[in-house]
């Protein structure tokens, strides 16, 4: 099955889970959007009002900033994949419980497995839990993590929620400066699968 295929099948399969919290009808579901073939995922937390909407993530006024700092890196909204913790909007755009994240998690599992990214990004504290649960964002923000994720090497890059930018300038200041650095950080994870591969090749060819 293809990339595209089986992300339509994640957000089936999240249509018709009746476990799922804060869902009453399939249309509560916001699902991951973006590009299969994606080289860098953002995850945010959950849905808020325009989310909910539209069923699309990140297209409120955190979207809008989100969309203006990938635009500082020259880098198309349409060529990454954005996806949240939880998959729907929490009454009055409270924080996720601990059960909301882990009952939802699941199928952010199987959206990185089908995508494979190259980089991920997690914008804000409960997105960078799930794969650093003891950092604190003011110590880890724009740094590169590598983490054992299902016996895979994941790259996280820990960034400040982009909500959060839009209520602190010094905030703003600090995303902005983290995100000019993700075109070098995702070059850097290219040439290394390069080197990888071509490592395998010359093994190959020893054989
Ligand atoms: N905040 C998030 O974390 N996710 C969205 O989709 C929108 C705002």
């Amino acid at each position: 099955m293809d990339k595209a295929k089986e992300l339509q099948k994640i957000r089936e399969d999240m249509e018709r889970d009746k476990n799922l919290p804060l869902i009453s009808k399939p249309e509560d579901i916001i699902p991951g959007d973006g590009n299969p073939g994606a080289e860098i995922v953002f995850i945010g937390e959950a849905g808020g009002y325009h989310e909910s909407i539209q069923r699309k993530p990140f297209v409120g006024n955190a979207g809008k900033f989100l969309d203006q700092l990938l635009r500082s890196i020259n880098i198309p909204r349409e060529s990454v994949y954005i996806t949240n913790m939880v998959k729907t909007r929490p009454p009055e755009n409270r924080d996720p419980l601990p059960e909301e994240l882990e009952t939802y998690s699941k199928y952010l599992d199987r959206e990185i497995e089908v995508i494979q990214p190259k980089v991920i990004v997690t914008l804000g504290r409960f997105s960078m839990g799930k794969f650093l649960p003891t950092a604190r964002i003011s110590g880890v923000h724009g740094k590169k993590f590598v983490v054992k994720w299902k016996d895979k090497d994941l790259v996280i890059v820990p960034m400040y929620h982009p909500a959060a930018a839009l209520r602190n300038g010094e905030v703003m200041r600090q995303i902005r400066e983290d995100f000019l650095k993700l075109p070098s950080i995702l070059e850097e994870m290219k040439n290394k699968e390069d080197e990888v591969g071509q490592l395998k090749t010359e093994q190959m060819k020893l054989v």
